[in-house]
């Protein structure tokens, strides 16, 4: 579970990391009176949405009178951002966050995720702060330093220094005590909060030599959310794919992807699999959706529905491997779909398992028009054939 920049840095600030002075605004109405309750000139308007690169898509604006800060927030609410971690068509700004604007001396990097490598919480830095992280570690990796941590010692100051002592020029000595103080009290956010990620960039010291984090980026581990209840209600659901929403009402594990092959499957491994096959066959999957092993007749109904609302989708490829899920009732499930909505896409299906024959009967008696393929590779080669126009 993602949270926004706001609800993190609210973390943050409860946990004693230095944040800027902000209030977050859903109008730009409101922005008046919160302008009046921020130091500045300057002031910083920040569009909320769950990605990053706002700074460079324009999500992020710095304003020198109170009136800019109206405008920003009337340009950037209610409209969509397209930043390089969003899809072509954006995301819609709800909310801004309008925030005092620093005077930025450095600009750090620093997060904490979980190295899978070495089983440990990871405390990662970088001197080359503000930019993307990913392009600091392909194109300079000696300058992004890491710690591992013991969870039974936790972090320890003398990793903290490991990590600012190899700072060239060494920051003053008030902005050294700042930055030991921000990396202990991001490692107590990180396992208080149960998190997969914490991540700072930048983090900065300003040119009064305070240190203070002016980014925020907190992902929490969705694994841990039964026992985070208070975190619970910072999820924001406008953030998510209404295709996915709806995939998690019905329990239904459902990942949109880039390509135009719709596919239902049961299993996530055999999932795995159809998507590896629809790739080699030259076709692209729309969708990783996986009804699971005791899928009901509904379940079935909706995961097509949602497979059709895809506009993209320009073939369907239904590969199930019967088991708990019967042939028969994946084969109901399917119709009572194509009740609802005609489906004009071809339709490709494999059935193996448990009442197969029964499956594929009410299938050939309906007046459902589809392709049948006997194994795997066939139906990949059908599919792409089909998303080719060549079938
Ligand atoms: P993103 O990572 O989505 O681009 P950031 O919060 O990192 O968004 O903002 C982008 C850049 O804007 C930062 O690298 C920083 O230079 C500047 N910035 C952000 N917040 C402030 C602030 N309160 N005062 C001054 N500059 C800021
Ligand atoms: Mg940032």
């Amino acid at each position: 579970m993602k949270l926004h920049e706001y609800q993190a840095k609210e973390l943050f600030g409860n946990a004693g990391i230095p944040i800027p002075n902000g209030h977050l605004v859903t109008s730009a109405d409101q922005a008046t009176k919160v302008t009046q309750l921020i130091n500045g000139p300057p002031w910083v308007i920040k569009a909320q949405i769950h990605a990053g690169g706002r700074g460079k898509g324009g999500g992020v604006r710095l304003v020198h009178y109170p009136y800019e800060v109206i405008t920003a927030a009337e340009q950037l609410l209610g409209k969509p951002l397209v930043t390089k971690q969003t899809s072509s068509d954006g995301v819609i700004v709800n909310q801004v966050l309008i925030e005092e604007g620093m005077e930025i001396d450095r600009e750090f990097y620093l997060g904490m995720l979980i190295d899978r490598s070495s089983y440990s919480p990871t405390m990662i830095f970088s001197q080359s702060g503000g930019m993307e992280i990913e392009e600091v570690a392909a194109n300079s990796p000696e300058l992004i330093l890491r710690e591992h941590i013991n969870p039974v010692t936790g972090w320890m100051p003398h990793q903290a220094r490991n990590l600012i002592y190899r700072l060239s020029p060494l920051p003053s000595p008030l902005a050294i005590k700042g930055l030991m103080s921000v990396m202990a009290r991001v490692y107590n956010v990180f396992m208080d909060n149960d998190c997969s990620l914490v991540e700072i960039n930048p983090l900065v010291i300003t040119k009064g030599g305070k240190v203070i984090a002016l980014d925020a980026k907190i992902t929490i581990d969705d694994n841990a959310l039964f026992r985070q209840k208070e975190l619970l209600k910072l999820d924001d659901p406008k953030e998510k794919d209404p295709l996915e929403l709806m995939a998690e009402k019905y329990q239904l594990n459902y990942v949109r992807l880039e390509g135009n092959v719709g596919a239902m499957v049961n299993g996530a491994g055999l999932a795995m699999a159809t998507m590896d096959v629809i790739k080699m066959a030259g076709a692209e999957p729309a969708n990783f959706l996986d009804v699971g092993g005791g899928a009901s007749e509904e379940m079935i109904t909706k995961g097509v529905e949602i497979i059709l609302m895809d506009r993209r989708v320009k073939a369907i490829l239904i590969n199930i491997f019967g088991g708990i899920l019967r042939c028969d009732i994946l084969a109901r499930g399917v119709l009572a779909a194509a009740r609802e909505r005609r489906i004009r896409l071809p339709l490709i299906v494999r059935l193996e398992g448990t009442n197969v024959e029964e499956g594929r009967e009410i299938l050939r008696n309906s007046d459902l028009k589809f392709l049948v393929a006997r194994d795997l590779v066939e139906a990949a080669e059908l599919v792409a054939k089909q998303v080719r126009g060549t079938g």
